[in-house]
């Protein structure tokens, strides 16, 4: 039986992607919109942001948010194509220290059960950790795809592991880079361990007071044991 659920956030925190990614999200936008969207796209924060709150954002910013039922579905195939056609060949994407080492250790442990919970869409998110052969080590996840608010798609990743793996109750993490990571950890009740790999600095997180904070996830060891698994 399950005594620990970890939720695992991915861009920033097991994956760096630099440009690679942003790209194809605004190519994606350019092609379903008809319109030029980097103008638009210059002043909105994309980490830690559900990609349904970011495509909301943009299209309210246009004037044009009355669509977005209609254009969200066809803006994610598009970025999904778009995605699937350049990551695996792509320079810029590299796993950050110490994740492997982390999730095969997780793996092993049969009281542990291992979800995503990010602000990716379900597909877009398959694309980049099949790269790095990590899609399979998650039986479950919460999707930011399909939930705008991101502590609703840390509950549904909690749902989702319930359905899917047998989690019923006990200790949940959350793992993020992000200060909006933290904020919604507790709000769906959850413990948080933030890594400041990603574009929040070691300080910035430090002032949203997560549990455990570390520089990046290559101590294996000791996170283990922050973790209490
Ligand atoms: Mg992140």
């Amino acid at each position: 039986m399950y005594t620990h659920l970890i939720l695992m956030d991915v861009d920033g925190t097991m994956i760096k992607n630099h440009l690679a990614v942003r790209e194809q999200f605004i190519g994606a936008l350019e092609d379903v919109s008809g319109q030029k969207r980097k103008s638009h796209t210059s002043g909105v924060e994309f980490a830690g942001m559900t990609d349904r709150g970011i495509v909301r954002t943009i299209l309210e910013s246009v004037g044009r948010g009355a669509d977005f039922e209609d254009f969200f579905p066809k803006f994610e195939a598009r970025f999904r194509d778009r995605l699937a056609s350049i990551y695996n060949d792509h320079p810029d994407p590299m796993l950050l220290p110490g994740v492997m080492e982390l999730l095969d250790e997780l793996g092993q442990r049969d009281h542990v059960a291992l979800a995503l919970g990010t602000g990716n869409c379900r597909s877009t998110c398959e694309v980049k950790l099949q790269r790095f052969g990590l899609w399979d080590r998650f039986g479950a996840g919460g999707f930011g795809g399909e939930h705008e608010i991101r502590s609703d798609a840390l509950k549904a990743g909690v749902e989702e592991a319930r359905d899917r793996l047998g989690w019923e109750d006990g200790t949940v993490w959350v793992v993020g880079d992000t200060v909006r990571d933290v904020a919604a950890a507790r709000e769906i009740g959850a413990k948080v361990l933030a890594v400041a790999t990603g574009p929040d600095s070691l300080e910035e997180l430090r002032t949203s007071a997560p549990d455990i904070l570390v520089e990046d996830l290559s101590d294996t060891a000791a996170i283990l044991e922050a973790l209490g698994v």
